[in-house]
């Protein structure tokens, strides 16, 4: 991509209301625009990320059995009063009404038509186990929409909904999916706790919450510092009672949120050494709540010896959207954004220092034609504003390597070649460039 020929909306002061430093960078570096309080437009780059982040959640749903769905984000009203939750839901849902007078609303979730279609579509225990997700926008009046998307009233949130006959059956695809949410991180380059929730109105028994350690957390996190920087466990066992232990080994270890935080177990259970104390910004939350939903709503289907049985179910939820700035507040410094490779916009920027000349233009087009031809993803600056201007752009949206071509590259057939996070800078000639940029 040219930037002649993007937009990329560059700011060199965010606006004063923006205080979390990943709302401030979101607004500076291009990627989204606010519409209104808590609704944003997703410009050219801020998609690109939003598109990774959620292509990393759809690849591992799918890699933990999960089968895709796209539900409405218009949900009809009658639903959710057959739940009992209509009233329940407050002011937090969008209440809509179509022009024959009938209620709807925007959907703040969606176990009620998840449920629902499952009735409609599956008779028999035989047919379960399943799980289904929807990554789609959701609503939700939030009293405070703050931080930008990371607290918006419109967001992009993956919703997966487990349907199984028997409780332990449920819990082995609620361990599923537990497993699959820490592969999502660990791909997302993220360190990311999971600490045991409280289930909250959605109800149920066993929960957990997924935080990523960050300043503007909402949340404070206790945990045992070893939580931290464990492997990704990649594909789990089939096996319930070995994919059971492994969940269980990764819940030995001490790590709650200030809600279910127990001071006294904390103290006993983790040295002072391994103490750590930090807020946490929550990216998924996963929840099991058992026949609820098939109960209120009247779902049953044919069990073993032919009576009718209530479904056992979770729901298990990831902010796509909330991912965007809690990576940037998880990856910054004081230059900008400093993507982690797995989302960045692209993988590479080149700043043409020269656009005018021709032999630096070429040299520029060369090294963009060579890595876009081996599948890397190039933003070229090829704009006609001072050198200045293009670094710090450049530094701003965080692209996590860079190539600087400018006359004096012409001459020496040296281009420098920038590494994002660390800052360290090599001169290579062109083909060493293209081989460092491709050799992965
Ligand atoms: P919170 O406590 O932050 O309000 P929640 O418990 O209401 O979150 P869930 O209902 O569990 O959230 O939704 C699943 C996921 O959707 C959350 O873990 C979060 O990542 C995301 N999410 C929820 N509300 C918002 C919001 N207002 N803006 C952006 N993402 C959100
Ligand atoms: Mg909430």
């Amino acid at each position: 991509m040219k930037m002649s020929r993007f937009l990329v909306p560059t700011l060199k002061e965010a606006p004063s209301d923006a205080v979390a430093v990943s709302h401030q960078l979101a607004l500076r570096a291009g990627l989204i625009r606010q519409e209104a309080a808590g609704i944003f437009s997703w410009l050219p780059l801020g998609i690109r990320v939003l598109k990774k982040i959620e292509q990393i959640v759809r690849e591992e749903m799918d890699r933990a059995g999960a089968v895709e769905v796209l539900l409405p984000t218009v949900q009809r009203a009658d639903l959710w009063r057959k739940s009992g939750r209509y009233e329940d839901y407050g002011a937090e849902m969008l209440r809509i009404k179509d022009r024959h007078e009938r209620d709807f609303l925007f959907g703040p979730t969606a176990e009620e038509v998840m449920t629902e279609l499952v009735g409609a579509h599956v008779n028999s225990y035989a047919q379960l186990p399943l799980i289904l997700y929807n990554i789609q926008w959701k609503f939700r009046d939030e009293v405070r929409p703050r931080f930008g998307v990371l607290r918006s009233r419109e967001f992009l949130m993956k919703d997966a909904y487990s349907f199984d006959v028997d409780e332990a059956s449920a819990r082995h695809s609620y361990n599923r999916m537990f497993m699959a949410y820490l592969n999502i991180f660990a791909r997302l380059g993220l360190s990311v706790l999971p600490v045991r929730a409280d289930p909250g109105p959605i109800g149920g028994d066993l929960s957990h919450e997924f935080m990523l350690l960050a300043k503007t957390g909402e949340s404070m996190v206790y945990a045992d510092d070893r939580a931290l920087g464990l492997p990704a466990p990649g594909t789990p066992p089939e096996d319930p009672q070995a994919l059971q232990a492994l969940v269980d080994e990764r819940l030995s270890v001490y790590a709650a949120s200030d809600e279910l935080h127990d001071v006294a177990e904390y103290e006993s259970r983790v040295e002072e050494s391994h103490r750590m104390e930090a807020r946490g910004v929550e990216v998924g939350h996963i929840f099991f709540f058992g026949d609820k939903y098939s109960q209120s709503m009247d779902v049953k289907l044919d069990g073993p010896d032919g009576a009718q049985i209530a479904m056992q179910s979770g729901s298990y939820g990831v902010g796509v959207s909330r991912l965007v700035a809690a990576i940037i507040e998880a990856s910054h410094d004081d230059k900008g954004i400093v993507w982690p490779a797995a989302v960045a916009p692209f993988d590479i920027g080149i700043i043409n220092l020269a656009p005018d000349k021709d032999d630096v233009t070429l040299l520029a087009d060369t090294l963009y034609n060579a890595l876009q031809a081996a599948g890397k993803q190039c933003l070229l600056d090829d704009r006609k504003i001072r050198a200045g201007g293009k670094f710090a752009d450049m530094d701003l949206i965080g692209l996590p390597k860079q190539v600087v071509i400018g006359p004096r590259s012409v001459a020496s057939g040296q281009l420098e070649l920038k590494d994002r996070a660390s800052g360290e800078t090599h001169n290579l000639s062109l083909d060493d460039v293209v081989a460092a940029l491709t050799q992965d």
